[in-house]
């Protein structure tokens, strides 16, 4: 059996797009499932769109995902060079380009940007496009030797037949045809010398030995003609996946716009790489049962791409924090607390036990950024209405309230260990002398030390992270509210 041999093929033109790393991640699996080999090429042949940096963040995302190439620039694998401008310094594009134009298949084309500006446009899929009128497959070879001599500039289109059809395969989507009168005959080497995506993108994959591609199905209309390329060598076609388009919540295509359209931006959101990875795999992709959680390792041996749908899949930021939430819960104390310590730092400031802190809100937050609000009331206390005392279940209300209160300050100022332990056995003794239940007594006394109604932790192990002196400041602040 052929060894399974998949490719990561991006074009370094910014960000890494999440539709760039669900492709990425496909191609992993695919090759790390079947025990093949997943490789990194660079097509940069496109040098107007290239962006400086953006080859870094395709090795920097690769590394942090964990999505490891066994073969690429950086780690040759005997299929190399593995960038594309380097793959063209070798002349490989046009010593295919040209055996195509000896098999009739492909042909120089001299006209100039004037004439291609007369020809007739038609719209395809919204955008216009020129349909190429084959103006100089009539040229005698005499005539086309004389031009290349003389120096013009040149490019070399592909050959397709004005009748008949093309089918070809692609997993998701079966058997397509298309009529052969569609295809226009594309540029596969530009005037500048460098091939197209269109051209190279199958020379590489054939002579890289490329057994599955994997992309976004805006490639599905090209695909026909690609098809004929292979064909015209006499190549056997790879598996083609072309994955369903990522829409945000309102089916728009995912875009900028929509504030996390990037790997890069969702970690500044401060998302975990693993939640993101998790995600991003579900994304067109569901196991057989209704799992959800899966480390990468888990997914490579789950994987199985016949299982990928092509209905469109919804970005669903929502349905991320909750990922990501599953994921901070399962996480080690420490490694959290390494990882939470800047965001409460900064909602914290000086002078609060952090770790205990980080404990507290290690269960209750989805996204790092949700610290600020869980822990806030911890720096300064906040405003808030004498209504909160009020609360049905706890049968509580502002008078009694006030009443306990008034009733704990002395007991709590009197108090010297501020352990939670020591504070709620304190309190406790209370609740037994008064005869009531715990949440009469706690409800009011942790509204008063917290001013919110939801908080991270008990009134008293509020207490212990607040001390003595602000815990009583915040109980006295308490009544006077209550008495106001
Ligand atoms: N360079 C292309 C892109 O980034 C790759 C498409 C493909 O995987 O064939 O869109």
């Amino acid at each position: 059996m052929t060894k399974i041999r998949t490719r990561y093929a991006p074009s370094p033109t910014g960000k890494m797009h999440v539709g760039n790393l669900r492709s990425a991640l496909y191609e992993f699996l695919i090759a790390k499932h079947a025990g093949g080999d997943f490789m990194l090429r660079i097509e940069d042949t496109d040098q107007e769109r290239f962006v400086e940096g953006a080859t870094e963040i395709i090795y920097r995302t690769l590394e942090k995902t964990g999505l490891k190439h066994d073969e690429g620039p950086d780690k040759d694998g005997g299929f190399g060079p593995y960038v594309q401008s380097e793959r063209m310094k070798t002349g490989i594009y046009m010593k295919y380009a040209k055996e195509l134009i000896d098999k009739g298949e492909a042909y120089y084309c001299f006209c100039d940007k004037e004439r291609l500006a007369s020809l007739k446009t038609e719209i395809v899929e919204g955008k216009e496009i020129m349909i190429y009128d084959k103006h100089c497959l009539s040229l005698s070879k005499e005539e086309v030797e004389e031009k290349l001599a003389a120096g013009a500039p040149f490019v070399i289109r592909q050959n397709n037949p004005t009748e008949g059809t093309t089918t070809f395969h692609d997993e998701l989507y079966g058997d397509i045809t298309v009529n052969n009168s569609e295809l226009d005959d594309m540029i596969l080497i530009k005037s500048d010398g460098y091939p197209t995506y269109n051209f190279a993108n199958v020379v590489d994959d054939h002579t890289m030995h490329i057994t599955h591609v994997v992309r976004g199905n805006e490639y599905l209309s090209s695909s026909p003609k690609y098809t004929r390329l292979y064909e015209a060598f006499g190549w056997e076609v790879p598996v083609y996946v072309h994955l369903p388009l990522i829409t945000d919540e309102n089916h728009k295509k995912l875009s900028k716009r929509s504030g996390h359209s990037s790997f890069e931006d969702l970690l500044e959101q401060g998302f975990l790489t693993e939640a993101v990875v998790n995600y991003i795999a579900l994304l067109g992709w569901s196991p057989e049962d209704n799992r959800e959680i899966f480390t990468l390792d888990e997914l490579i041996k789950e994987f199985d791409y016949h299982r990928i749908s092509k209905s469109p899949a919804v970005f669903d930021i929502v349905k991320l924090k909750w990922m990501n939430g599953e994921y901070l819960k399962a996480m080690d104390l420490d490694a959290f607390y390494e990882m939470a310590k800047p965001y409460l730092a900064e909602a914290l400031g000086e002078g609060f036990d952090v770790k205990k802190i980080a404990a507290m809100v290690k269960t209750r937050i989805e996204v790092f950024p949700d610290i600020a609000e869980q822990v806030d009331f911890f720096h300064t206390l906040p405003e808030y209405d004498a209504e909160m005392y009020t609360h049905k279940k706890m049968k509580t209300d502002a008078a009694s309230s006030l009443t306990v209160l008034q009733e704990v300050l002395p007991i709590l100022e009197a108090q010297e260990d501020y352990t939670n332990d020591a504070l709620y056995q304190a309190l406790l003794a209370y609740v037994e002398q008064k005869g009531c239940k715990n949440g009469y007594v706690m409800w009011p006394i942790r509204t008063a030390v917290s001013g919110k109604q939801m908080t991270p932790a008990g009134a008293t192990e509020i207490m212990e992270i607040l001390g003595k002196d602000e815990s009583v400041r915040r109980i006295k602040k308490g009544i006077e509210k209550l008495k106001g």
